[in-house]
C-alpha cells in the first residue's frame, strides 16, 4: 500500500499507530452505515466487476487499495499492509510475502541484476546467506562480506559494480550491532542502495526509513505475528526504491493468505505491550547470567561487553527478547537439553520461550566465533522467575 512519504504531519506514537492501523473506514464499514473495529477475513480469488467497461479501467490503474483479482490482495491484506508502512516515518509503502525468507528475496531481487556487486554482513541470517551464495551467485550477482563491526570503513569494499549493502543489525547468533547511519552516509554519498534485516529491533526499537535505509525487512513470523501460528515477511520501501519493489513482488506473484494476514493484524495490536515484556525479562535474564560463575560472555547489545554496545545505546529505543550467552565450560547441548520451561525449536518472536545450542562459525566467512560453547534463548512472556529458576537448576547440571 501507499502511502505519501511528504506527508509528515502524523506525530502519532508508535503504541498509537498499532491500534489504529489499517481501520480505514472503507475497509471496515458497510454502505449501509456502522463500522467493526478490524477488517475482516475477506477470502478472493476472482473479483467481479460491474461491466466490461470497469474489467477495461481496473487493467489500466493497477492501484493500491482498489480490487482487482485476489492476488493483488483484499482489504485484509492491505490493512496489514498499511499498518506496518505507518510504523515506518517516510515511507513509501509495504508489500507482503509468504515468509520472511521470501521478503528477504523479493527485496533482493528488486534491487540487483545480473553484474552486479552485493556488500553483505557477515553475521546475516544464514538462509540470507544461502541466497546469496546458492542462488544470486550462478545468476551474476558477485557478494562480499563484510565485517558487522566495519561501519564507515565499508567505504573500502566498494567496487565499482557495487549496488547495494545489506545489514542485519544486531548480526544473527553473536548479536553485533552495526553502525547504520555511517554506512547509509557512505552509501548515500556513493550512490548505493541500503537494505536491512530490521526482524530484531522492530520498526518499534528501529525505524530504519527515517534513519535513511531504503529498504526495511521484518520476518513477521517473529514478533508482528506473535503466537507462534502464521508465517509472514514485510518489505517497507523508502520512496527511490517503492516502484521496483511493488513491480518484482507483483511479476513473482507474492501473496500472502487473508487468514495469516489476519494473524499478523491481530498480533501487531499487542506488538508494543508484547515487546516490552520480552525486553524486560530478556534484560533480567541477561544481567542474571552476567553474574554467574559458569557463564563466560553475554551477547546482548544493552550489555556493555556485548559488540557494538555504544551504537546500541545510541541508535535504538529498546532491545527484544532474543540473545546468546557462553558457557564457560561444558556442553551446550546438555544444557538445553535440561531446561524445563524453554523449547527446543526454530524461530523465535512467540509467546513462549526457546533455547538452542548455536554455532555460528558454521555460517562465518570473516568474522570467527571465538567463545565457548553457545546457546541462543528467546525469552517469552512467562513469569521471569521461573524461566531464570530453569536456567539456574541447569546451568547447575553442566
Ligand atoms: C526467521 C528470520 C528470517 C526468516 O523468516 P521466516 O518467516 O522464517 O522465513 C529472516 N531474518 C531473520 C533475522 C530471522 O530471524
Amino acid at each position: 500500500m501507499k502511502q505519501d512519504p511528504a506527508d509528515d504531519s502524523d506525530h502519532r506514537r508508535p503504541a498509537t499507530k498499532l491500534v489504529q492501523g489499517g481501520r480505514r473506514k472503507d475497509w471496515t464499514g458497510l454502505a449501509s452505515g456502522g463500522a467493526i473495529v478490524s477488517p475482516p477475513v475477506w477470502r478472493a480469488s476472482t473479483i467481479l466487476y460491474d461491466d466490461t467497461a470497469a474489467l477495461k479501467a481496473g487493467l489500466k490503474t493497477n492501484e493500491d487499495g482498489k480490487l482487482f483479482y485476489g492476488r493483488r490482495g483484499t482489504p485484509t491484506q492491505w490493512s496489514l499492509a498499511d499498518a506496518l508502512t505507518e510504523l515506518e516515518p517516510g515511507a513509501a509503502g509495504t508489500m507482503l510475502f509468504p515468509s520472511g525468507a521470501a521478503a528477504v528475496a523479493g527485496a533482493l531481487t528488486s534491487v540487483l541484476k545480473a553484474g552486479d556487486h552485493l556488500l553483505m554482513v557477515d553475521t546475516v541470517y544464514d538462509p540470507t546467506r544461502r541466497l546469496c551464495d546458492a542462488y544470486l551467485t550462478p545468476r551474476g550477482v558477485t557478494t562480499t562480506y563484510y565485517d558487522p563491526l566495519i561501519g564507515a570503513g565499508i567505504d573500502s569494499l566498494v567496487q565499482a559494480n557495487t549496488r547495494a549493502i545489506f545489514m542485519e543489525s544486531p548480526g544473527s547468533l553473536t548479536f553485533e550491532v552495526q553502525d547504520v547511519p555511517a554506512i547509509v552516509a557512505m552509501a548515500k554519498s556513493r550512490g548505493l542502495v541500503t537494505l536491512i534485516d530490521n526482524t530484531w529491533a522492530t520498526p518499534l526499537y528501529l525505524p530504519v526509513i527515517a534513519m535513511g535505509v531504503d529498504l526495511s525487512i521484518i520476518a513477521c513470523t517473529k514478533y508482528i505475528v506473535g503466537h507462534s501460528d502464521a508465517m509472514i515477511g514485510s518489505v517497507t520501501s523508502a520512496p527511490a526504491t517503492w516502484g521496483d519493489l511493488r513491480l518484482t513482488a507483483q511479476v513473482l506473484g507474492q501473496h500472502v493468505g487473508p487468514d495469516d494476514a489476519w494473524l499478523a493484524m491481530r498480533g501487531m495490536r499487542t506488538l508494543d505491550v508484547r515487546l516490552a515484556r520480552h525486553r524486560d525479562s530478556a534484560l533480567e535474564i541477561a544481567h542474571w547470567l552476567c553474574s554467574r560463575p559458569e557463564v563466560s560472555s553475554v551477547l546482548h547489545p544493552a550489555i556493555p561487553e556485548s559488540p557494538g554496545h555504544e551504537i546500541f545505546l545510541r541508535d535504538f529505543r529498546g532491545s527484544s527478547g532474543l540473545f546468546s550467552f557462553a558457557l564457560a565450560r561444558g556442553s551446550a547441548d546438555r544444557f538445553v537439553d535440561s531446561l524445563h520451561h524453554f523449547g527446543i525449536g526454530y524461530s523465535w518472536g512467540g509467546f513462549e520461550s526457546l533455547a538452542l545450542p548455536v554455532d555460528p562459525s558454521r555460517c562465518r566467512s570473516v568474522s570467527s566465533w571465538q567463545g565457548g560453547p553457545l546457546v541462543r534463548l528467546q525469552i517469552g512472556l512467562e513469569d521471569v522467575r521461573d524461566l531464570i529458576e530453569d536456567l539456574g537448576q541447569a546451568l547447575r547440571t553442566i
